[in-house]
């Protein structure tokens, strides 16, 4: 279990307490106000890079000093966890909303509006508080191609997108907005989205890894490669000698997305807890 799941899930994975959707955690003023700034300001999110391309190349007695700090901001305010698409799934039975949202990594790094993002709600209308924020947002964000802003999505639609985004090798993670409360589900990528970019690229956590790890069944496994191009994180191996792909358990995050390229079904999750390699990285 990660940090979070001892924090705020009492011991449970804290993504599938239906407590930390709920309106009861979005009143609160101030995780308001940073719902809103988040949306708001996009900019500051390239800054943010930035800033971590400058701490990437600063002398290891300024990091040793400083990552720690910010790493316990980002886990206070910000904080992202890799799921399956099986946990997303759960996800969707907890809550009561679902709406496709432009991502917001997106429109910093590639300056255009995708509707990656998901955001999930305990209520059961859309004049709920956190779409009342989000709407409140300046008109650059909401508006652009889908100009009908906050896109409704019923929970099997919003599944069965998350399962053609799984075609394209996009990695599901939920998101805390001022933790405990989640109020996101993404869809991330190593190219585009910030928050892999900083935990993968920088070497600066923003994310956990999923509660899971993946493992492949040799005796299935034919050598073809095609999940090794669905990896977003680099965690499988091609042996010539065996023609057998391996993952390593130091670099899997979890992800499950290698699965949906593999037609000979050789890929499987398995608790990380339940595999002594990966039990405590996070
Ligand atoms: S896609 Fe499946 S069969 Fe092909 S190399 Fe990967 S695990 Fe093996
Ligand atoms: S090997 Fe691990 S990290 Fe890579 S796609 Fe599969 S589950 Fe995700």
């Amino acid at each position: 279990m990660c940090e979070f799941c001892h924090k705020h899930g009492e011991g449970k994975k804290w993504y599938l307490e239906a407590k930390n959707y709920s309106e009861d955690l979005l009143s609160d003023l101030r995780r308001r106000k940073f719902v809103h700034e988040f949306f708001d300001d996009v900019d500051s999110l390239a800054k943010g890079t930035d800033g971590l391309r400058r701490l990437r190349k600063a002398p290891a007695f300024v990091r040793a000093v400083l990552e720690p700090r910010l790493v316990k901001r980002q886990k206070r305010i910000h904080f992202g966890q890799v799921v399956p698409l099986e946990e997303v799934e759960r996800i969707f039975e907890l809550v009561n909303s679902v709406v496709r949202l432009p991502c917001i990594c997106r429109q910093a790094t590639v300056r255009s509006e995708q509707r990656y993002c998901y955001g999930v709600s305990m209520l059961p209308d859309l004049t709920g508080r956190i779409f009342e924020i989000i709407r409140a947002v300046g008109a650059d964000y909401l508006t652009g191609p889908h100009t009908g802003g906050l896109e409704v999505l019923s929970k099997e639609a919003a599944l069965a997108s998350l399962k053609e985004l799984e075609k394209k090798s996009l990695c599901h993670t939920v998101w805390t907005f001022v933790a405990p409360f989640i109020g996101g589900v993404c869809n991330c990528d190593r190219s585009d989205c910030l928050a892999m970019r900083a935990t993968v690229t920088h070497d600066f956590p923003v994310m956990f890894r999923a509660e899971y790890i993946a493992g492949i069944e040799p005796d299935l496994c034919n050598g073809c490669r095609a999940c090794m191009r669905a990896c977003q994180f680099g965690a499988m191996a091609y042996s010539i000698a065996q023609d057998k792909v391996m993952i390593d358990p130091f670099k899997c995050y979890g992800c499950g997305i290698c699965r949906a390229s593999c037609t000979k079904n050789a890929i499987a999750l398995s608790e990380r807890s339940a595999v002594p390699a990966a039990a405590d990285l996070w």
